[in-house]
């Protein structure tokens, strides 16, 4: 695990460790943001235990790699009002999946088989967080597009923006890293609304964030972040 800033730790999972869920310190125990793939449960659950014990999660979005450890865990699991009916439903392909629009064949014939392994299936949601609420000390904002219901958490104090994948660091639609430093925008396959996803990522930009901690790889800092992420909302 990795402390990321502070009362805020990072555990990197599952495929190439590009998995991430972050546990936030809350009033003795944790609450974890997004709930990784379910190979991550053992790991999880140690993890959570170490810090105090886990109070609840909730989802940055409804992805299978980002809820795969949520049924497993017997805490309360939240999201978006958006993205309820997607966490609830038992298909690991969501409904606006397209691997059609991925350029490389192979790359697309691989998937079917890692989303199926990554997910853990539908989850109850037992309550729902909008744009505005509190977390341990972090403020829900909606970051709408790659998932209708994104959430992401801001705090002001240190410029810690959290995100799911509102931005990417990899190039997903070829498996591979994105050069150091730079962003993008999560490919239209994965995504319900391109358009809207580009605007949450200049939503995000808009912030002015010192760190983004996205779902995948490690965080991004540095000090002309706004720029990188309107270059990636360009593209
Ligand atoms: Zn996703």
């Amino acid at each position: 695990m990795e402390k990321v800033a502070d009362g805020v730790w990072l555990l990197r999972g599952d495929f190439r460790k590009a998995m991430n869920v972050y546990f936030l310190e809350d009033e003795g125990g944790v609450t974890m943001f997004d709930a990784g793939t379910k190979a991550m449960v053992k790991k999880v659950r140690a993890a959570a235990e170490q810090l105090g014990g886990l109070k609840r999660v909730v989802l940055g979005h409804a992805h299978g790699d980002h809820r795969g450890t949520a049924p497993s865990l017997g805490v309360p699991v939240y999201c978006h009002p958006d993205e309820v009916a997607d966490a609830e439903s038992d298909d690991w392909r969501w409904r606006y999946l397209d691997l059609s629009q991925l350029p490389v064949a192979p790359v697309r014939w691989i998937y079917p088989l890692l989303l199926r392994r990554w997910d853990g299936g539908g989850v109850k949601i037992a309550g729902t967080v909008s744009e505005g609420e509190e977390i341990a000390g972090f403020r829900v904002i909606h970051f709408p597009g790659h998932a209708p219901g994104l959430i992401g958490l801001w705090r002001e104090s240190d410029r810690l923006a959290i995100v799911s994948d509102v931005v990417y660091f990899v190039d997903s639609a070829r498996l591979r890293p994105l050069p150091h430093g730079e962003a993008s925008v999560p490919h239209p396959a994965w995504g319900w609304d391109h358009d809207k996803a580009r605007e949450s990522v200049r939503k995000l930009a808009a912030l002015e964030p010192a760190v983004v901690c996205a779902g995948h790889e490690e965080p991004l800092r540095g000090t002309n972040l706004r720029e990188t992420l309107e270059r990636a909302a360009d593209k």
